[in-house]
């Protein structure tokens, strides 16, 4: 055993993997800055009431923060989500609306760590700050959509629901605790002890014992007012025209508080029954003023990296890519050609590497061969006098003697650039 591993729900991301998440973030900015979203960096850390904020009722914050003092004595904590750190970025910098950003990192929550559950993931997102119109909810979903498919991911399902305004919710809340309260009896130990805290948080409990009280709970649609209701109307309308698929899922509430209206989560369905969830999102129009900004509207979602990468892997899509490099540079004379020619080779745009500690060509050839390069240049005494190389095909094993100087052209036409 070694003296050291990683903590409990952290991995080290080795390669292949680490550019696989690379460029997963590449894709992603490559989609919404196509759509005029601009990259934001908050800090992993920041003062716990920004993220107190995001609801004291909620496990996130109450079971799954990791708080600390630092030595000034101030009560920070690694941040659970982004989407509190940009409300409270748009605060402190008061940028003009719409504001569109997106962002990608990880966060920390003490959670159980499982197969797709870990207490430092990462996740790529996206808010708007500024807009109350529901034809943006439709983009943000439609751009969420927009990245699966770029994936190559096939198997996601899209749910959405709306929690309705302030009021609303309120009430909705009202008849969920009666309701719950009515047939206690009923409720495992656990679930009593959440409709405690967050009545909401109720129905998303998956244990057997309470799927008959939750199946016979009111409906969110029956609370709506009549902005919501049209605006929920007007996002679904919507997303027929983009021809998005989705269903309405009463049921769908979503960990953080904040939410109003328009909700929704991506399923994948690639993935094992208890982690299922691979993004979510939603409308949050009171979160900025909670922060102790103007009344502003905000709408974003979150798209988990680790589990959206298992997805991935369940349906073969988005491969890891090859580390491979194009030419490997075999020098039997020392290794000093090696490093010229791989210098020039990589300014000439081509991947390459070469062996070290002077190993006898044979050593070298059986380096070239692991490297997976397509061409592999041979330099020895006899082409260092003659001011020659041998560029030689590994796919058939052909070769070419060329002048020095005509290494990079040679090396790229027969890797056929
Ligand atoms: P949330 O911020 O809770 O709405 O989560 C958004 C997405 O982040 C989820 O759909 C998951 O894909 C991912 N996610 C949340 N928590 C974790 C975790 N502990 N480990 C891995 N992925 C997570």
């Amino acid at each position: 055993m070694p003296s050291f591993q990683t903590s409990p729900g952290t991995r080290d991301i080795l390669p292949p993997q680490a550019t696989r998440w690379r460029r997963f973030v590449q894709t992603f900015a490559d989609v919404v800055e196509a759509a005029g979203y601009d990259h934001i960096i908050p800090p992993m850390f920041e003062d716990i009431g920004v993220f107190l904020r995001v609801g004291e009722a909620t496990e996130i914050v109450t079971k799954e923060m990791y708080d600390f003092e630092d030595k000034g004595g101030r009560r920070v904590a690694l941040r659970p989500e982004q989407t509190a750190s940009v409300c409270r970025a748009f605060v402190e910098h008061r940028p003009t609306t719409p504001w569109k950003v997106w962002y990608a990192g990880p966060n920390f929550r003490y959670e159980k760590p499982q197969h797709g559950r870990y207490r430092q993931f990462d996740q790529v997102g996206i808010e708007v700050l500024g807009v109350v119109d529901p034809q943006l909810d439709v983009e943000v979903i439609a751009l969420a959509s927009e990245f699966y498919a770029r994936l190559g991911l096939q198997g996601v399902r899209l749910a959405i629901n709306s929690l309705g305004d302030d009021g609303d919710r309120e009430r909705y809340v009202a008849a969920l605790r009666e309701h719950f309260t009515s047939r206690l009896a009923e409720l495992s130990d656990e679930t009593r002890a959440t409709l405690e805290r967050n009545p909401l948080r109720v129905l998303d409990s998956k244990r057997s014992q309470d799927a008959a009280a939750i199946a016979a709970a009111p409906s969110m649609r029956e609370f709506l007012g009549p902005d919501a209701a049209a605006h929920f109307a007007a996002v679904q309308d919507g997303l027929r025209r983009a021809g998005i698929d989705f269903v309405v899922d009463d049921r769908l509430v979503r960990g953080l508080d904040y939410y109003r209206r328009t909700t929704f989560e991506f399923t994948a369905r690639g993935l094992d029954a208890a982690h299922t969830a691979i993004g979510g999102g939603g409308r949050y129009d009171g979160l900025v003023e909670q922060l102790g900004g103007p009344a502003t509207p905000g709408i974003g979602f979150a798209l988990g990296l680790d589990r959206t990468l298992l997805a991935c892997d369940a349906e073969g899509a988005f491969a890891p890519p090859s580390s491979r490099v194009d030419a490997f540079v075999v020098d039997t004379t020392g290794g000093l050609h090696a490093a010229e020619l791989c210098t020039a080779l990589r300014r000439a745009g081509v991947r390459a590497d070469r062996a070290w500690d002077g190993r006898s060509m044979k050593a070298q050839m059986k380096s070239a061969d692991r490297s997976g390069a397509g061409v592999v240049v041979i330099v020895g005494d006899d082409e260092v006098s003659a001011g020659t190389i041998i560029v030689r095909t590994m796919e058939n094993g052909s070769q070419r003697v060329v002048a020095r100087t005509e290494a990079c052209d040679a090396v790229r036409a027969a890797l056929g650039h």
